[in-house]
């Protein structure tokens, strides 16, 4: 067993949550495990790619990382947020949850048009939550150069959801 994959051996299961039927992958500890978050984070750093100047972090999870990531690597982590957290919000992306609608925020003034971004979240599932935090970067006039997660759930679809996007997971279930 390799560092990489003990410390995502510390990831764990928990069945029906948070709805019943649902799988629900918890990194809580290994986030908690010091070796084992910086393989990871260091695992992450090594996926970003060529020419990008800026993170973005989806919230909760994704700051987490991309903090840490960012720090790695040495960028800066832009925040994509959940609604209402901003004072000033370059722009917004409604989009549909399996219940219901979510959305997103970008902060105003801090992607620059042009400038390459790697995607940082903890798992990539159906790929809705990825694909709006893209969505949103490329109407601010960003390139996303690629998509970095933890934990791809090959079943969910996340991948053909994101198109012709660069996907990296350290591990794909
Ligand atoms: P998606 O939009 O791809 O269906 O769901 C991805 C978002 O929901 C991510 O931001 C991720 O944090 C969260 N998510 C979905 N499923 C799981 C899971 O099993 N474990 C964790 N930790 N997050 C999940």
């Amino acid at each position: 067993l390799d560092k990489v994959d003990a410390a995502l051996g510390l990831i764990t299961e928990i069945d029906g949550f948070p709805e019943p039927g649902v799988r629900f992958r918890d990194l809580s500890p290994l986030f908690a495990d010091a070796a084992g978050f910086s393989t990871v984070v260091d695992a992450l750093a090594s996926t970003i790619e060529p020419e990008v100047g800026l993170l973005a972090a989806v919230e909760a999870r994704g700051f987490v990382l991309a903090a840490a990531v960012g720090y790695a690597a040495g960028l800066g982590v832009v925040l994509v947020r959940k609604p209402g957290k901003l004072p000033a919000v370059a722009g917004r992306v409604d989009y549909e949850l399996e219940y219901g609608t979510a959305s997103l925020e970008l902060p105003a003034g801090v992607v620059a048009p042009g400038q390459r971004i790697q995607v940082v979240d903890d798992v990539l599932a159906t790929g809705g939550t990825v694909k709006a935090a893209c969505a949103l970067l490329e109407k601010a006039g960003a390139a996303v150069a690629g998509v970095s997660v933890v934990l791809e759930l090959a079943g969910l679809g996340g991948r053909a959801t994101l198109g012709d996007r660069v996907v990296r997971a350290l591990s794909t279930v």
